[in-house]
């Protein structure tokens, strides 16, 4: 038989193992709840490193693109005409 224990909100009885009274609905903080927390915040901080990485990344792979395009476009003038101005303006910006 499952072990009971007193819900500290309404005193109801419940079992040890469920993680919400029966009675009231309050959830309970257990020592599974925080380890999870623990985890989902390391996470949390991981993945932001990760994004945090991929857009400097992203960010460098754009300069190194643009520095070769307005390479390519200053080495090939003839092709102007064929380019709207506001992507000239960001092949040269
Ligand atoms: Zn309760």
């Amino acid at each position: 038989m499952a072990s009971t224990i007193k819900c500290p909100k309404c005193g109801a009885e419940m079992n040890a193992n469920s993680r919400m009274c029966p009675v009231c609905g309050r959830k309970r903080i257990t020592g599974k709840d925080m380890a999870e927390l623990f985890l989902l915040i390391i996470l949390l901080f991981f993945g932001y490193l990760f994004i945090h990485s991929m857009r400097q990344t992203a960010k460098r792979m754009d300069k190194t693109i643009m520095e070769d395009s307005s390479c390519l476009f200053v080495s090939s003038g003839t092709l102007s005409a064929e380019y709207p101005e506001q992507e000239i303006k960001w092949i040269i910006s």
